[in-house]
C-alpha cells in the first residue's frame, strides 16, 4: 500500500491518507507532494482518514478540522460527507 502518484513518480511518502468518498490513498501534507490535499482540491471529496498503523482520526478539508470524535458516526451512516457550518471557516 502506497500513494499510488508518487509511486508513478518514484517519490516518497511521509504518511497515507485514503479518501472516504472513493477510497483513493494519497500521501499527507509532510509528504512533498501531499497528494492527499491534491486530490481533494481535484475532486472536492472532503474526508480522508490517516490509514497509519494504530491510527484512527480522520480530517475534513472544508471544516479543516480533525474528526476523530464523529469519525464513528460518520462510519455507521457510511456517509464520508461533513457539513461546514456558515461562519465556521472565517477563522481559518
Ligand atoms: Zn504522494
Ligand atoms: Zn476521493
Amino acid at each position: 500500500m502506497g500513494c499510488a502518484n508518487c509511486q508513478e513518480q518514484g517519490g516518497k511518502w511521509v504518511h497515507l491518507r485514503m479518501c472516504l468518498t472513493c477510497g483513493q490513498v494519497g500521501c499527507c501534507d509532510s509528504s512533498k507532494s501531499k497528494h492527499a490535499t491534491r486530490h481533494y482540491r481535484d475532486t472536492g471529496h472532503p474526508v480522508m482518514r490517516s490509514i497509519e498503523p494504530g491510527q484512527t482520526w480522520m480530517w475534513c478539508y472544508i471544516e479543516r478540522a480533525s474528526l476523530a470524535a464523529t469519525a464513528m458516526w460518520l462510519a455507521r451512516r457510511g456517509n464520508a460527507v461533513c457539513h461546514p457550518r456558515e461562519g465556521d471557516l472565517d477563522d481559518a
